[in-house]
């Protein structure tokens, strides 16, 4: 059993300002996976948070939310989704576009990826803009599934990302919060 309380998760993050640009803060979870107190801590608290929702399917998002979501599916006896950047399915897709600061970006799924009707848990690292986040939201809605929640280790409320995917009827779910970008 794992004594540790929520708030400690943010000890294993590693902030590295101005990475990759000017003004950024950078919150580096491979210090808190390779902890294994910090990676267990992680996956429990991600665990713990859905206890009361029944999910069919689990959905990460490239990359860190593969390592996250594959460990949380495997606990909640679920398969798992990838949400993969373009290119890299080799399979029929369906895409997304979504905007970054600069430009834009595109994820995709299988379009088998899940069946009609089925509930999905959405698992990354960290929401930011919620922008990745509502993309793969859109990207389940076209395959017929539905993200019930999605849960995220960090938040950074400042930039909205929480109340952009309330507002699409998402539960939002987080383990920790830091303040700025
Ligand atoms: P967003 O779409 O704005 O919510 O950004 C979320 C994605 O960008 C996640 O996959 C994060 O891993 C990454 N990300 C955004 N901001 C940060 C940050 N300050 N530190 C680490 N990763 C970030």
């Amino acid at each position: 059993m794992n004594a540790r309380t929520l708030k400690d998760i943010r000890d294993y993050v590693r902030t590295i300002p101005d990475y990759p640009k000017p003004g950024i803060m950078f919150r580096d979870i491979t210090t808190l996976l390779s902890d294994r107190d910090g990676f267990s801590a992680a996956i429990d608290g991600l665990v713990a948070l859905h206890g009361h929702v029944k999910f069919d399917v689990v959905a990460g998002i490239e990359a860190r939310g593969f390592i996250l979501g594959g460990a949380v599916a495997h606990r909640l006896g679920l398969g798992f989704v990838p949400v993969r950047k373009k290119g890299k399915l080799p399979w029929r897709t369906h895409a997304q576009e979504y905007d970054l600061e600069y430009g834009t970006d595109i994820v995709e799924i299988h379009t088998d990826a899940v069946l009609a009707g089925q509930n999905v848990l959405l698992i990354d690292d960290l929401i930011a803009t919620g922008g990745t986040a509502e993309a793969a939201v859109k990207l389940f809605r076209l395959a017929g599934g539905e993200v019930r929640a999605a849960s995220f280790v960090i938040e950074l409320p400042e930039l909205g990302g929480r109340e952009r995917l309330e507002a699409m009827g998402i539960e939002v779910l987080s383990l920790c919060a830091f303040d700025g970008h």
